[in-house]
C-alpha cells in the first residue's frame, strides 16, 4: 500500500482548513490524532508502520508537552500548506511529513550537540523499560541515554510533560 484512499486524505485536508496561527498547538495535534484514530487501519501498514504510526495512535494528547514544543504557532501556516499540497498517492511523503510534525509537537528539544554529527538540538525521549531520559538527534537519529549508555532498538517512547518537568527540563 503506497497510497491512501482519496477520501481518507481529503478528510485531513478538510480538518486542517479551520486551523490558523491563532489555533493552539494542541488543536493541531488533536486534528491529526483524531484523523489517525478514525482511520487507524490505514496506519498499521506500510509506509506508515515504518514511521512508527502505531505508537502515535496511542499518544495521549492531554499529557504531552505540547506547550513546550519546538513547533511554533507560526509553523501552522506551513503545515496547512503542505497538507493541502500532497495528494493521497504520495503516502510515503505524507507519512514522513506527519511523523516529523507529530514528533515536533509532542517532544521537546534541548540545547545539546549531537556527539555523532555535531548538529545542534536534540529531542528528549524516555526509555520504555528503564525509565531513563534519552536524547535523539533530529538530523542523524543517533540516540543515547543521559547516563551515556546506548539505546536499544525500539527502546524509546514519548516523555510526558510531568516527567520532563520532574527532570527540570521544562
Ligand atoms: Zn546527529
Amino acid at each position: 500500500m503506497r497510497s491512501l484512499p482519496v477520501q481518507v486524505w481529503r478528510e485531513l485536508q478538510l480538518a486542517v482548513m479551520p486551523l490558523s496561527e491563532e489555533s493552539s498547538l494542541k488543536d493541531v495535534l488533536v486534528v491529526i490524532l483524531s484523523w489517525l484514530r478514525g482511520n487507524y487501519k490505514w496506519f498499521t501498514v506500510e509506509p506508515f508502520s515504518i514511521y512508527g504510526f502505531d505508537e502515535f495512535l496511542h499518544v495521549n494528547e492531554d499529557i504531552m508537552p505540547v506547550d513546550y514544543s519546538s513547533f511554533l504557532p507560526s509553523d501552522i501556516g506551513h503545515f496547512k500548506k503542505v497538507v493541502l499540497k500532497y495528494q493521497a498517492k504520495e503516502a510515503e511523503s505524507i507519512a514522513r511529513f506527519l511523523r516529523d510534525t507529530m514528533e515536533a509537537l509532542i517532544t521537546i528539544e534541548i540545547d545539546k550537540q549531537c556527539p555523532r554529527c555535531e548538529s545542534d538540538g536534540m529531542r528528549v525521549f524516555i526509555g520504555r523499560h528503564n525509565g531513563l531520559l534519552a536524547c535523539q538527534c533530529n538530523v542523524c537519529g543517533n540516540s543515547h541515554y543521559i547516563d551515556g549508555s546506548k539505546v536499544e532498538v525500539g527502546g524509546l517512547e514519548f516523555a510526558s510533560e510531568v516527567i520532563l518537568r520532574g527532570a527540570g527540563l521544562i
